[in-house]
């Protein structure tokens, strides 16, 4: 009867555009040895430059990454679509004030001398990039990427949020995604890209808007905002460590443990007992 003398680890190794996970085994039989290697072609992942973000979280949860990664579809993922649609509002206002006038406002003009939009798609099914190293389709929708003088790119997030620069605590998610654009954009010809800017449109709701009359609407009111440019710092070395790790934590067979003392996880705990069950109060 053969038994297994030695088993060694799988490794990878690049085969075209994708890569293969082989795994030796040495078994020995009678007198005889046989040289057994599998091959199973890595499992190509399609991630967000946003969603890649999570990774480089402060509080980052290889758990929570591990189900997103792999659930289809999540619960109770309803968000209000106002913040959406200001930011399609904002992007085609900067666009219109362009074309009109053949500047930004100028209140956006920190931004560089920008002439025009880059014309290309920018939507995620065409503005993405595959990593052979890991298997990873990097996909971005990018709000806009502005032309300067120079021929340069620049490349910008609009946020409909309160300004607090680095201190917010997206940032790492907002630095990664647009290093994520950036890094799509340059291996898709558009270069060189040489700034990332994150422009907050912060509701006016002081007291002077209040009672300011010009606020007032047939109808309805109106809202202010003002704009704040935060640039982040271009650094594409960011990008493969991420999609590395993404790459590993998709590979593991199972979910990682759960982050000692996270509340959600002992709700989720409770809602499975739940419906395995168990009675309500004793949850
Ligand atoms: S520990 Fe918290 S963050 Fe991690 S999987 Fe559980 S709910 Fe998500």
């Amino acid at each position: 009867m053969a038994c297994v003398a030695e088993a060694r680890g799988g490794y990878t190794q690049p085969i075209g555009a994708a890569r293969v996970q082989r795994e030796r085994l040495f078994v020995f039989g009678y007198g005889f040895f046989v040289w057994y290697i599998s091959e199973s072609p890595l499992h190509q992942i399609r991630i967000s430059a946003k969603n890649l973000g999570d990774v480089a979280h402060p509080d980052f949860c290889p758990r929570c990454f591990w189900v997103k990664l792999h659930a289809k579809k999540l619960p109770y993922q309803i968000f209000p679509g106002i913040f959406s649609s200001i930011d399609s509002y904002t992007r085609l206002y900067m666009r219109g004030h362009l074309e009109r006038h053949q500047q930004l406002p100028a209140w956006l003009q920190g931004l560089g001398n920008v002439q025009s939009v880059y014309e290309g798609s920018l939507h995620y099914s065409k503005f993405n990039i595959l990593d052979d190293t890991t298997n990873i389709l990097l996909t971005g929708t990018p709000d806009e990427i502005f032309m300067l003088g120079n021929s340069e790119y620049i490349i910008v997030d609009y946020k409909t949020a309160r300004y607090t620069g680095a201190q917010d605590r997206l940032y790492k998610i907002y630095e990664t995604q647009l290093n994520g654009y950036a890094w799509i954009g340059q291996q898709r010809g558009i270069r060189p890209i040489t700034g990332l800017s994150l422009v907050y449109m912060e509701l006016i709701t002081n007291e002077d808007a209040l009672v300011h009359g010009g606020n007032l609407r047939e109808g309805g009111f109106a809202m202010g905002f003002s704009a704040f440019i935060h640039p982040v710092t271009l650094d594409l070395t960011l990008i493969p460590p991420l999609l590395e790790k993404t790459r590993e934590i998709f590979d593991m067979p199972v979910a990682p443990a759960c982050r000692e003392g996270c509340k959600d996880c002992e709700q989720v705990e409770s809602l499975i007992a739940l419906l395995n069950g168990g009675h309500p109060y004793d949850q």
